[in-house]
This record gives C-alpha cells, structure tokens and sequence, in this order.
C-alpha cells in the first residue's frame, strides 16, 4: 500500500513526488516512457522564474535526480486502468494506494491526414529540437501558430536552408517577442490562412499540399514536416472513475481534485487557462499537499 501512486513523470508529477516525499510519504511515480514530460524536448527555457536560459532536458534531469535522491521509485510502466478502490493496474503489476495524483500531462496533436502516421521518421516529427538536425541544409515546413510552432521555426531556420511556416489564421498565438525574432529570418516564410491538406511521398515526404481559405492549393516540395499543432491529453482509461471534458482534459471545479475522492490531478492534463512549466510545478506542490492534508484528516 502506497500513500500516494502519481501518474506521470513530467514536471507536475514529479513536483508532486518531491512535495510528498518530503512530507515523509510512500511515494510511486509510474510512468509510461520517460521522465520529463514535454519540458524535456525544449532547447532552451526561457521563462522559468529564477533559470534564465536552462535546457528542458537539463532541468528534467535535476528534477527527477531531485526527486530519486530522496528514495522515491519512478517505475516504467503504463497504467491502464484505475479500479474504484484507488487500484492502480499497469501492464505489468497491480499497486493500491490511499491517494492518487493524475498528472499524464498531454501529446502531440496529429493533423489526421492521410499517411501522417506512415511518414512519421521519414520526413514528418513532431519536435524540431529532436530531429531538426536531420534536415541541415533542406527545406521544411512546420505547421501551428503558437510558442511551440514559432520556437520551432526559428530553431530550425538556423539550421536548414529554408523554412515554410504554415498557420491556419493570420495572427499567432504565440508570444510578441517569438513573433519579432521570427521576422527577421530571412530564410523563413510566413504562409497564414492555410492549412495542410496533403502529404506527398511514399518511403519519404517530398511534399505538401497547402490549402488557403478560399480553397486554393499549393504544392510545396520539402524534405521535412514538424507539425506543431497543439496537444491533446490522454485520458480514456480513466473514464470509468472521473469526469473528462470534451477534449479528453480531466475536469477539476478547484483546480486540484478530480470528480472522484482521493483522485487529485496536476498539471497540463487538467481543464486549466494557461500551461507552462511554472504553472505544472505549482500544481503539482498543491496537489500533494491537498493529497496529504486529507488524509491526514
Ligand atoms: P498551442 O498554443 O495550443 O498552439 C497550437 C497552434 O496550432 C495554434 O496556433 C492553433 O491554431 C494551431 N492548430 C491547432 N489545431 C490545428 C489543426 N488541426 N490544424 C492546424 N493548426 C492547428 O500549442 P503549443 O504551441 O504547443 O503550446 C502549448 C502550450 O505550451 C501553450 O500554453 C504555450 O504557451 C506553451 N509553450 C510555451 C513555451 C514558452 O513559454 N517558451 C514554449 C512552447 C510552448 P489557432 O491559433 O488558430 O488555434
């Protein structure tokens, strides 16, 4: 019996580990792939308080030594399934604990095209910081207009011959500065108003096709693809016990507790306004410490 078992390895998850192992208690992380959720694959963070200019695997990497140090087992295992009475089914074992701590955070969204799937490590990714070095000297193209797809553009315009960013409005979500240093890339190009309609190739991409929004299309031969569109949470499995949203997001009225008592969430995965790593720690601080206040109680 664990005092606690928190679902997911990422900054929220692994703030909450820190927050209940300190507290003194029986803590297990289970993960299903790595620790450092999204953070880890973000070259550099430049705007947590007090780390200017730290890598996302740097800070991951301190985070989980943070959090083994003090003896707390992170297990590889993906969960599937919570039972009523707060059993915790991975694929391999079966754990029971007094409190949960959902923090599966979210993936990366897929256009949903045809042979998106198929061209995945054959010319379409899903993070410019993993594979933009693949692409040196070629042309890509990356798709979405927020912080990620503008970061990603930018890194890869130092790295590639030419970058095509694809937006479906003409305006970004993405922040002021991004936008600015952006502009002033000589080697990227700004297509608004289209989306991405089409891919083109059979072992390897070779190109998309683009459409504006009066239905116009465009062939564009690239070597490259990062799809920057978003994530989505992966929740399903938890139906059975808690609420989830329309968009597979777990529902909280506070912010920490779930539809179902002693199932707290943290971080990226809850229905929340804005998720960044700053916003991920302090979730995962106060579901651990609500986690313990109750059952103290
Ligand atoms: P995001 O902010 O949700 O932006 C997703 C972008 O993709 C939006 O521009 C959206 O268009 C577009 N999009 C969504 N679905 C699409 C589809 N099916 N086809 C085409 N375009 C689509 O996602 P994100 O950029 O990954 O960022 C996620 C969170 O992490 C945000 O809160 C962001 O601020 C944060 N983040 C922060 C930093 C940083 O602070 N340095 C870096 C990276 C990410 P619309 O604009 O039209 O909706």
């Amino acid at each position: 019996m664990y005092d606690i078992i928190i679902v997911g390895a990422g900054p929220a998850g692994l703030t909450a580990a820190l927050y209940a192992g300190r507290a003194n208690k029986k803590v297990l992380v289970l993960e299903a792939k790595t620790y450092g959720g999204q953070i880890i694959n973000t070259l550099e963070i430049e705007n947590y308080p007090g780390l200017p200019n730290i890598s996302g695997f740097e800070y991951a990497t301190n985070l989980y030594n943070q959090v083994t140090n003090l003896g707390i087992e992170v297990v590889l295992e993906p969960v599937i399934r919570i039972e009523e009475d707060n059993k915790v089914i991975t694929t391999k074992n079966e754990y029971q604990a007094k409190a949960i701590i959902l923090a599966t955070g979210a993936e990366n969204r897929k256009l949903n095209i045809p042979k998106e799937q198929e061209l995945i490590g054959k010319g379409i990714s899903y993070c410019a910081t993993c594979d933009g070095a693949f692409y040196k000297n070629k042309v890509v193209a990356v798709n979405g207009g927020g912080n990620t797809a503008l970061e990603d553009a930018i890194y890869l315009s130092n790295i590639v011959e030419k970058v095509y960013l694809i937006h479906r409005r003409d305006t970004f979500r993405g922040e002021e500065k991004l936008q600015e240093e952006l502009k002033k890339k000589e080697n990227v190009e700004i297509i608004y108003n289209s989306t991405i309609k089409e891919l083109i190739g059979e072992d390897k991409l070779t190109a998309i096709v683009v459409e504006d929004k009066e239905g116009n299309t465009r062939e564009i031969p690239v070597n490259g693809l990062f799809i920057a569109i978003g994530q989505s949470p992966k929740n399903e499995i938890f139906k059975n016990i808690i609420k989830i949203n329309d968009q597979g997001y777990i529902e909280s009225t506070d912010g920490v507790h779930t539809s179902k008592e002693k199932v707290y969430v943290a971080g990226d995965t809850r229905v929340k306004e804005l998720r960044q790593l700053t916003t991920a720690v302090s979730d995962g601080a106060i579901a651990a410490t609500t986690a313990i206040k109750e059952m103290e109680d």
